[in-house]
C-alpha cells in the first residue's frame, strides 16, 4: 500500500498562535509536559472505557501507561502512551483546533498584548498540545487508533505554518507517541532529573503509571480519590507532609467527597503552626485545583474564602474542563459552588475541633487572626460566631479563652447583653474606668486586644439572642439591676452625700471651664474607683471604632464627649469643697482641665502631652507647697 503523504497549511488562527508561541520568551516552558501527559492520560481513560465496554482492541494486552524517553545526545524527548490513539481524520481534526472555547478571544488578546507577553497568556489560558512548540524545533506524532483494523499515521511539523501527514506502512503499537526535537536552548528537557521534577510537580497524581527510563515517577497515589474509611491518620499525615513540606503533622484534616451540586473531592488540612506567609502576603492562600488528577492551579484563591486561608490542601473535580483558563475560573459558577460547600464543611470541622478545648486553643492561637477576617460572611454567620474566642474578665490571665456561648451560659439571670471592651492589653483594659461598675456587679466583660475584635462584634451585632454591647455604652441603670458583689466595697455606707445643688453648680462650672471640648459634664453612675471618665454621647460609635475611623480619615482632633465625674471620689469631693467656697477658683479650673486630659490620655486621644505635663507640674508644685506648710517642714 502506498503511503499517502501530504503537506497542509494550519488554519489561520493556529498559524497565528504558533507564530506567538515560537517567537516568544517564556519563563514557564515546562508546562508543555503537563499538557502532553494529561492528553496521554485522557487517551488512556478513553481506552479503558472501550475496554470495559467489551470492544475489540488493537494490542489488547499492552499495559495502560505513559512512557517518557529522553535522549540527551539526540536532544529528543518522546512521550508515548498506549491509549486510544487517533485515526488520520481525528489527527487532522483534533490537532488542528485550539482546545479551549475562547480561542478567538485568546488571539485577540495575544495580538493586543504583543508576543512578548505570551508567557502570561499561555500561563493563563493553557494552549494544550501547541505548548510543545515552546520547546520544540520539530514534533513528530505517530499514532494508531485502538480499533484492531486501524492503521498508523504520522504527523510532522516544525510549527511554522504547515504540517505533513502520512499513512505508515510499517506496523506501530496502539496509542500515540510524540517525539520532540528539542530547541537548542531547551536541551534541559532531555535531562531525566529535570523531567522527574516536572512530572512530580504537575502530574504526580495521574492515575496511570508514568515511566521514565523504565522507572515509575508518579508514586504517590491520589489519596483523596480513595474511600475515607480505608485511610488511617498516618497516611493523611504523610500526604500532608508531601503536599506542604511541613515538618509537623497537621492539626486536623478534612476529606470530602461531594456529588451535588458539583462533583468534587477535597482534602484539606489545618497546619499545626501558621506558615507565616499569610500576613506577609495575605493574597497568598488557596487550595490546589486539580481537574481529573491533573494540577490546574496551585493555591487557587476562589476555592475558599480568605478567612479560611490557613487551610492547605486540594480540590479535584471532574466537572471542569482541563484547559479552563485562570480568568474563566474566577467567574466560574462551579468553582463558586465548590467554595460554598467547602466553607460549610470547614466550619463544621472547626466546630468539631472546638469540642476539644485544648486543641482548639492551639488552633485559635495560631490561626485565629485569619479566621477573624470572616465576620462579613453573613451566610455562615452563626457557625462563624460560634468559633470566635475572647479573653475575658473571668480569666486569670491573657491566655484564657471563652466562646460567646460560654459567656451566655455564665451570664446573670435577666442579662440580655454580652459586654466587651477594647484596649491594647489586659493590664490596660483592667484599668479602664468603664469597667468599674461591671467589676462591682460581677458582670463578665470580653476583652478585645486586637482592632479586628471590635469590628467583628460590632458587625455581628447579636449572638444567640444577646446583643453585643461595648461596655462604655452600657446603660448603668441596666447594670444596677444586678446586686453588687461585695457590699462593703460597693454599696456600703457612703460618706455623707454631697449637697445636690452645690454639686450641680460644680458640674456647670466644670462644663464652662472645658467649653466646647465636652458636650456635657455630669455625675457618673458607672465609676467606682476613678474620679472621671469620658463617655460617648448616646447613639455614637464606640470609642475604639471611632478611633479607627479617625485613623482612616487622619482626623487628630479629640472627639467631643460627655465627661462623667464620680461624686463619691475624694478628689471630686475636694473639688466640690473648693468650688463651693470660690466659684472662680483657678486651682479648681486647672484640676478640671487635668481630669479631662487624663481621661483623654487613657482613651488614647491625647496627641500632645506637653500641656498636660506642664499643668501636672504646676499642680504638684502648689500641692507640695501646701503639704510642706501643713507638715510645718
Ligand atoms: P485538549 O487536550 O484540551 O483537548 P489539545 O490541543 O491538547 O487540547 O489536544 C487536542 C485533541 O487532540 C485532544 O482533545 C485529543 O482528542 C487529541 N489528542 C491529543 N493528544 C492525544 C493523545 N496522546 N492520544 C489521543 N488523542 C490525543
Amino acid at each position: 500500500m502506498a503511503a499517502k503523504k501530504s503537506t497542509r497549511q494550519f488554519k489561520a488562527e493556529i498559524s497565528q498562535l504558533l507564530e506567538i508561541i515560537t517567537h516568544s520568551i517564556y519563563t514557564n516552558r515546562e508546562i508543555f509536559l503537563r499538557e502532553l501527559v494529561s492528553n496521554a492520560s485522557d487517551a488512556l481513560d478513553k481506552l479503558r472505557f472501550m475496554q470495559s465496554s467489551g470492544a475489540a482492541l488493537a494490542d489488547p494486552d499492552a499495559p495502560l501507561e505513559i512512557r517518557i524517553t529522553p535522549d540527551k545526545d539526540a536532544r529528543t524527548l518522546t512521550i508515548a502512551d498506549t491509549g486510544i490513539g487517533m485515526t488520520r481524520e481525528e489527527l487532522v481534526d483534533n490537532i488542528g483546533t485550539i482546545a479551549h472555547s475562547g480561542s478567538a478571544e485568546f488571539m485577540r488578546r495575544a495580538a493586543e498584548q504583543g508576543a512578548g507577553s505570551a508567557d502570561s497568556i499561555i500561563g493563563r489560558f493553557g494552549v494544550g498540545f501547541y505548548s510543545v512548540f515552546m520547546v520544540a524545533d520539530e514534533v513528530r506524532i505517530t499514532t494508531r487508533g485502538a480499533d484492531p483494523g486501524a492503521s498508523p499515521v504520522r504527523w510532522i511539523s516544525s510549527g511554522t505554518g504547515s504540517y505533513t501527514i502520512e499513512d505508515l506502512d510499517a506496523d506501530a503499537p496502539r496509542g500515540t507517541s510524540i517525539e520532540i526535537q528539542l530547541k537548542q536552548d531547551a536541551a534541559d528537557f532531555a535531562d531525566p532529573e529535570t523531567l522527574r521534577r516536572i512530572i512530580r510537580a504537575h502530574s504526580n497524581f495521574i492515575g496511570f503509571p508514568i515511566l521514565l527510563a523504565g522507572e515509575r515517577v508518579n508514586t504517590t497515589p491520589a489519596l483523596w480519590r480513595e474511600p475515607k474509611f480505608q485511610i488511617g491518620k498516618e497516611r493523611y499525615d504523610e500526604f500532608y507532609t508531601f503536599l506542604t513540606y511541613d515538618s509537623k503533622p497537621p492539626l486536623e484534616h478534612l476529606h470530602v467527597a461531594v456529588d451535588a451540586p458539583v462533583q468534587f473531592t477535597g482534602l484539606l488540612f489545618i497546619p499545626d503552626a501558621p506558615s507565616g506567609s499569610f500576613f506577609e502576603d495575605p493574597d497568598n492562600y488557596g487550595l490546589d485545583l486539580y481537574v481529573r488528577r491533573v494540577l490546574i492551579d496551585r493555591r487557587h484563591k476562589e476555592l475558599i474564602p480568605q478567612y479560611l486561608g490557613f487551610l492547605r490542601g486540594l480540590v479535584d473535580t471532574e466537572d471542569l474542563p482541563l484547559n479552563i483558563s485562570r480568568e474563566t475560573l474566577q467567574e466560574n459558577l462551579l468553582v463558586g459552588k465548590i467554595r460554598q460547600t467547602l466553607t460549610k464543611q470547614a466550619l463544621a470541622m472547626l466546630a468539631r475541633l472546638a469540642e476539644d478545648q485544648e486543641r482548639y486553643a492551639t488552633f485559635w492561637r495560631h490561626h485565629g487572626k485569619v479566621l477573624k477576617l470572616g465576620y462579613s460572611d453573613y451566610a455562615n454567620r452563626d457557625q462563624y460566631a460560634a468559633l470566635l474566642r475572647f479573653n475575658s474578665s473571668t480569666h486569670d490571665d491573657a491566655a484564657g479563652l471563652t466562646s460567646l456561648a460560654d459567656y451566655k451560659a455564665r451570664a446573670k439571670d435577666g442579662q440580655t447583653a454580652i459586654y466587651y471592651i477594647s484596649g491594647p492589653s489586659r493590664e490596660a483594659v483592667r484599668l479602664n474606668p468603664h469597667l468599674e461598675i461591671f467589676a462591682q456587679r460581677g458582670i463578665e466583660v470580653l476583652y478585645c486586644f486586637e482592632p479586628a475584635d471590635e469590628f467583628i462584634l460590632d458587625s455581628l451585632g447579636t449572638f444567640d439572642g444577646m446583643t453585643l454591647t461595648p461596655a462604655e455604652k452600657a446603660d448603668p441603670a441596666d447594670l444596677e439591676r444586678f446586686p453588687a458583689q461585695d457590699a462593703a466595697a460597693g454599696d456600703g455606707p457612703e460618706a455623707e452625700p454631697a449637697d445636690p445643688e452645690a454639686f450641680e453648680a460644680m458640674l456647670r462650672a466644670a462644663k464652662q471651664a472645658l467649653g466646647e471640648r465636652v458636650q456635657d459634664v455630669r455625675a457618673s453612675r458607672r465609676l467606682k474607683d476613678s474620679p472621671a471618665c469620658l463617655v460617648s454621647p448616646d447613639g455614637a460609635m464606640s470609642s475604639q471604632m471611632e478611633k479607627y475611623m479617625r485613623i482612616m480619615t487622619k482626623d487628630t482632633t479629640p472627639p467631643v464627649k460627655v465627661m462623667e465625674l464620680n461624686r463619691d471620689h475624694p478628689l471630686v469631693r475636694n473639688l466640690l469643697r473648693i468650688h463651693s467656697h470660690d466659684g472662680d477658683d483657678a486651682f479648681f479650673r486647672a484640676s478640671v482641665e487635668q481630669l479631662y486630659e487624663s481621661a483623654l490620655l487613657l482613651d488614647g486621644y491625647l496627641a500632645d502631652p506637653h500641656a498636660l505635663v506642664a499643668r501636672v507640674n504646676r499642680l504638684l508644685e502648689q500641692a507640695s507647697g501646701w503639704y510642706a506648710e501643713i507638715k510645718r517642714l
